[in-house]
């Protein structure tokens, strides 16, 4: 599926519902979580729908990638990687996924606890 448009994250992609950009491509959109839970807190997600982690296939191998290698060059461009951060993918609602289209949660900027609550 391209685009649901019944799906948030999919009406950010398409502008349709703004959001505080942090990087765009071809593949990818970050921006800005709406309610941060450190003081950068960046999403990153693809352009295309899918909806969790479990629904990625072997043909999805390339947008996975890219979700990971460019939240790498995201954070790289917030100066994050000095001091680390915490990458993050929620699956499923136990795991604290509330929107159903995969992304992947940046979070820097203090330091975090393990094992994570
Ligand atoms: P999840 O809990 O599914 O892993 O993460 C969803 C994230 O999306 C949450 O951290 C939540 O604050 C964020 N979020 C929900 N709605 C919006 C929105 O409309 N705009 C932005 N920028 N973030 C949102
Ligand atoms: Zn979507």
């Amino acid at each position: 599926m391209a685009l649901n448009d019944k799906c948030l994250f999919c009406r950010i992609v398409s502008g349709d519902i703004p959001a505080k950009k942090a990087y765009e491509d071809d593949d990818v959109v970050a921006f800005h979580d709406i309610n941060p839970q450190a003081p950068v807190h960046v999403l990153v997600i693809p352009r295309r729908h899918i909806a969790s982690l479990d629904e990625l296939t072997d043909g999805d191998a390339m947008t996975a990638g890219m979700m990971v290698v460019r939240a790498a060059k995201i954070a790289r461009g917030l100066h994050l990687e000095s001091d680390g951060y915490r990458f993050i993918i929620n699956m499923g609602e136990a795991a604290g996924q509330t929107v159903f289209h995969i992304h992947a949660h940046i979070l820097g900027g203090r330091a975090f606890g393990w094992p994570p609550g």
